[in-house]
């Protein structure tokens, strides 16, 4: 314990607040919110020092419930050895304040538009076989956000499904401060920066969306197809149906982009195929059944 000096100042250090973060699977540990604070589990007046096991994560109503007396000292201490998060391997749920009759979707530059026109209005600014890793629906005045971020291996590690947003607690590092979220896959190395600018607008300038052996790129100028070294730059999609759309779609949607034999990166490949494989399928015997 030598090496752990009295500190004099009650900001804690980014990496300690990293450790908390991860060791408490993102949110409050007593009820899995991602908004949340520091807490030091025991006084900081009488210990001065920031060790990641003595802190905690607390909401703002668990926060306010424990410096008022509610919640027991105990209680917080069970939570913290048994996450709420950790436990489910998902966080709360949180939704975000969308609405409105129109919305704007930002990637990379690119920007992607959608008025309200009647009986629920739906734009895929992005898709990849059949799966809108970013979905816009309009309806009676609301704008509902879905979005899916895949990790490497393929897994759904973040969705947003109308509105709601909740996460799994694999990633490295996920943190909600003011309106960015921002999901890591180690240090320094960002999977996606979501910047939400309710009521209406979704701004993402940084990061990758990945999908069955699929990379897309975002950059803050451009968006570069990695697979197939396609890049877009400027361009507006407004009240269309799709935006950039690769792989095999079932449903024909127009989009500015349909890219169909984009080859896959190998190890996904198989699964691309496989579920393309699926599609057709399925297609031709609802085909046959019509006939
Ligand atoms: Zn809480």
């Amino acid at each position: 314990m030598d090496e752990i000096k009295e500190c004099n100042s009650r900001n804690i250090p980014l990496p300690i607040q990293r450790e908390v973060r991860q060791r408490c699977g993102f949110g409050c540990v007593i009820c899995g919110m991602p908004l949340y604070e520091y807490e030091h589990m025991e006084e900081w007046a009488q210990v001065k020092r920031h060790i990641a096991e003595e802190i905690t994560l607390l909401c703002d109503q668990h926060h306010r419930e424990k410096t008022g007396g509610l919640l027991p000292k105990e209680a917080v201490r069970e939570a913290n050895s048994s996450p709420f998060n950790l436990k489910e391997n998902a966080s709360k749920p949180y939704d975000l304040h969308f609405s409105g009759k129109q919305a704007c979707v930002e990637i990379g530059g690119n920007s992607f538009t959608c008025e309200d026109q009647g009986y629920g209005t739906a734009m895929a600014p992005i898709s990849v076989d059949g799966t809108p890793l970013i979905g816009l629906i309009l309806a009676d005045g609301h704008f509902l956000l879905n979005l899916v971020v895949f990790d490497e291996v393929n897994n759904p590690i973040l969705h947003i499904k109308n509105n709601q947003l909740f996460y799994s607690t694999e990633p490295w590092d996920i943190q909600l401060v003011g309106t960015t979220l921002t999901v890591r896959e180690a240090h320094r190395k960002i999977l996606i920066e979501i910047d939400f600018q309710p009521p209406n607008k979704v701004v993402i300038n940084r990061g990758r969306f990945l999908h069955n052996g699929v990379e897309i790129l975002v950059r803050p100028t451009n968006i570069l197809i990695t697979n197939n070294a396609t890049v877009l730059q400027g361009c507006h999609a407004h009240n269309c149906s799709g935006g950039l759309l690769i792989g095999y779609h079932k449903h024909q949607i127009g989009g500015f982009m349909a890219l169909g034999g984009v080859s896959r990166y190998l190890g996904d490949r198989k699964e691309a195929l496989k579920f393309e494989k699926e599609c057709l399928a399925k297609d031709r015997v609802l085909s046959s059944d019509s006939n």
